[in-house]
């Protein structure tokens, strides 16, 4: 727990809209939906990029996603899913709390990601 981390605040306050969880991850809406349905996934421990997270918690990081884009696809009835990490302020990480943008996409949609 960071003090004056927003996604750890969210965390210990319960306000978030659940997705899906287990014991490490939660998943939540994105505030900016950049495509309908647009959602983060998140580590419950305050941890500022993907390096700094132990790699114990790769099976709960892969089942958080899993389980959190299928249900997304199902409820926005799209056929497909992005996963976007960026890490550090360069790679454009704005909330320096660790967190998986699940992106899921529509045929024709306008994509989201850039190379
Ligand atoms: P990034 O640029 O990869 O650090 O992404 C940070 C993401 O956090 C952005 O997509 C924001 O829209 C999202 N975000 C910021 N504040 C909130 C919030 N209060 N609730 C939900 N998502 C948020
Ligand atoms: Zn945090």
């Amino acid at each position: 727990m960071s003090e004056e981390c927003i996604f750890c605040k969210f965390i210990k306050e319960g306000k978030l809209e659940v997705i899906y969880e287990n014991d490490s991850f939660v998943s939540f809406p994105d505030i900016n939906q950049k495509v309908e349905g647009h959602s983060l996934v998140i580590p419950k421990n305050h941890f500022e990029t993907t390096l700094d997270m132990p790699s114990t918690l790769g099976a709960e990081l892969l089942d958080c996603i899993k389980n959190t884009s299928l249900k997304l696809m199902k409820e926005n009835d799209a056929k497909g899913f992005n996963i976007v990490n960026n890490n550090f302020p360069v790679a454009g990480q704005v909330v320096p709390h660790v967190h998986f943008h699940i992106l899921p996409r529509k045929k024709g949609d306008s994509s989201p990601i850039c190379y």
